[in-house]
């Protein structure tokens, strides 16, 4: 029954139940929020503690950096200082093994003291690596940028692995493709080295066939070209779980063909970070057994004035060129028509003799000797040419080859491997009638006696110096310290000094800005050559900023010196 406020027992035990179940529920809810509360203030802590756990390994690792960064130019210092220290003694055995060897020995001591300098120049040439390698990481490398002749560069690369690859029979040469630029601006010394690099191994390991050096043009932008090369060898190629590693430092092939070669694994590391310093890309393709092709592109200026010299001296001339040689159908005439001559590939008698009757004159016949043996063993050509008696016959042949022997006196012979440079030279009396390009410079030399200052401390360099400038016909005097070296100056008349940088007492650059300042002005402007064994870029400005004209990296490479004496000496009075 309701009672007086309308509610029944029923309703009222509702509400009753209603209330607790509510009051239960705020209950829980407070404590969930309280829970919640600590949950999220145990995190709060935890994120900040997590904040300052973070800040201090962040710290730490800036310390680590830090640390490593100096360790890395510790590093650096540590290799441009032992290199020094290296070099120096290096010099000493590389220059006393080339001066013993100039003097009269048995066969058997000959060899031995070869041995020595062959040894000595491969150490230096590891030691170079590694000093190149630990530059181009510690980031101190620097590109020098200087204008320079494309073609003579290939050709240089080419002469020098030329020997090696004569020795093996190996056909070696440069194929430039046509609208090369015959100038450009970068650093030659650098692009020489990956050239040497990438040529130098396809000449170690081929044993037999060819090394072809490609050479085009990939694109130009504004004053700027991308030059791309190519390094084919027929050699054993690289199977193709060694090919992803190649461009690691110290990786090499192991066993198989790599033991039985010298090498220290930098020098794809070294090409690598060098065309890359180019802004530039390297890589290679190649399959075992059928040889390796490098290849590579750099980037390098134009320069604005095109030097007025002409780079394709030997335009209109036409050349036949007898060979059934396929890697000198591809070489000789890119080459020739890289002077600017017009080539017609010959590959019988026959068609000679078809291009003779429709009395096409040649200005030039070059014969590959070896085609000559095997397609006219008769040597009728021989008989037919001397018949005609007016074209110009060159043979292409090999170092110390006797196979045509029993050609005579016939023809003038050019040895391979085959530059442009070559080519020039037996073009030359084609193309200015008169002169000669066998001329022998020997005998018309003039002998000034000139006289140059040697500032050195070392005795065993002294002694290696003094020998190499005396024996071209320089008088030398030597000061022990840049001391005895302004003394001298202030006391001689002197037509260069040769200027060591590290030397007691008062060191070349001290030395150098002194006698910048002698009252005399011919005393104050002989040119002073710096003699350095710390190749570091930035070394070189130095010496410039103290009053030097030049340096040379020692060991002192014999036709650098040339050179230097050649620039320096120039209108310079005799003393
Ligand atoms: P190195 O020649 O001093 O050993 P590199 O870095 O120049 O060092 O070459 C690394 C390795 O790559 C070589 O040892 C060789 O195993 C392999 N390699 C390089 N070029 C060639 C090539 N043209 N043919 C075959 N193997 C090559």
């Amino acid at each position: 029954m309701p009672d007086q406020t309308g509610s029944t027992p029923v309703t009222e035990r509702r509400i009753v139940r209603e209330r607790g179940a509510r009051k239960q529920a705020e209950q829980l809810l407070e404590q969930k929020s309280r829970e919640l509360y600590l949950t999220n203030r145990e995190l709060q802590e935890m994120a900040l503690n997590l904040e300052n756990l973070v800040d201090e390994r962040t710290d730490e690792l800036k310390v680590a950096r830090d640390e490593a960064m100096a360790a890395s130019h510790a590093k650096s210092a540590f290799l441009a200082n032992i290199s020094h220290e290296i070099r120096t003694p290096m010099s000493s055995i590389i220059g006393m093994a080339e001066l013993v060897l100039h003097s009269p020995m048995a066969i058997e001591q000959r060899q031995h003291v070869q041995l020595i300098l062959d040894s000595a120049r491969s150490l230096l040439t590891i030691i170079n690596d590694i000093l190149d390698i630990s530059k181009l990481e510690s980031g101190k490398f620097q590109l020098e940028v200087e204008e320079f002749d494309l073609f003579e560069l290939l050709d240089n690369v080419v002469e020098i692995l030329g020997i090696q690859a004569s020795d093996k029979r190996l056909e070696i040469g440069a194929i430039p493709a046509n609208g090369l630029p015959a100038r450009v601006i970068g650093d030659p010394v650098r692009l020489r080295q990956i050239l040497l690099n990438l040529l130098g191994n396809a000449v170690k390991f081929t044993s037999h066939g060819e090394v072809r050096l490609r050479v085009e043009v990939d694109d130009y932008s504004g004053d700027r070209v991308r030059l791309f090369f190519e390094v084919e060898d027929t050699g054993p190629g690289i199977s193709p779980e060694h090919q992803d590693s190649l461009f690691d430092k110290f990786s090499q092939v192991e066993g198989g063909h790599t033991r039985r070669h010298h090498g220290t694994g930098l020098g794809l590391a070294i090409s690598k970070n060098l065309v890359e310093c180019m802004e530039g890309e390297i890589n290679f393709q190649s399959q075992p057994s059928q040889g390796s092709c490098f290849w590579f592109k750099v980037m390098l200026k134009i320069p604005e004035v095109t030097l007025s010299a002409d780079h394709s001296p030997a335009r209109g001339k036409s050349v036949a060129l007898l060979t059934t040689n396929p890697f000198l159908s591809e070489s000789v005439p890119a080459l020739l028509s890289s002077l600017g001559a017009e080539v017609s590939l010959l590959a019988d008698l026959e068609s000679l003799h078809a291009v003779r009757e429709r009395e096409r004159a040649f200005d030039l016949l070059l014969v590959d000797h070896l085609t000559l043996c095997e397609i006219d063993p008769d040597l009728n050509l021989r008989q037919a040419i001397e018949q005609h008696g007016s074209i110009n016959t060159v043979l292409l042949n090999w170092i110390n080859s006797t196979v045509c022997d029993k050609l005579g006196s016939w023809a003038t012979r050019i040895n391979r491997p085959l530059t442009r440079r070559k080519l020039m030279d037996i073009l030359t009396p084609v193309v200015s009638p008169g002169s000669h390009a066998y001329v022998s410079k020997g005998g018309e030399g003039e002998t000034r006696v000139r006289r140059i200052l040697l500032a050195e401390d070392v005795p065993a360099l002294q002694l290696v110096m003094k020998a190499i400038l005396e024996r071209q016909g320089y008088t030398v005097d030597i000061a022990n310290d840049g001391n005895e070296a302004i003394e001298a100056v202030r006391s001689q008349d002197y037509g260069m000094i040769l200027m060591d940088i590290q030397m007691p007492e008062v060191d070349g650059i001290s030395a150098a800005r002194e006698i910048r300042m002698l009252p005399d002005p011919s005393k104050a402007s002989i040119p002073i050559i710096a003699l350095t064994a710390n190749a570091m870029k930035g070394d070189q400005d130095t010496y410039l900023v103290a009053g030097m004209n030049d340096y040379l990296s020692k060991p002192v490479d014999n036709r650098k010196l040339d050179e230097a004496l050649m620039r320096w000496f120039v209108d310079t009075p005799s003393k």
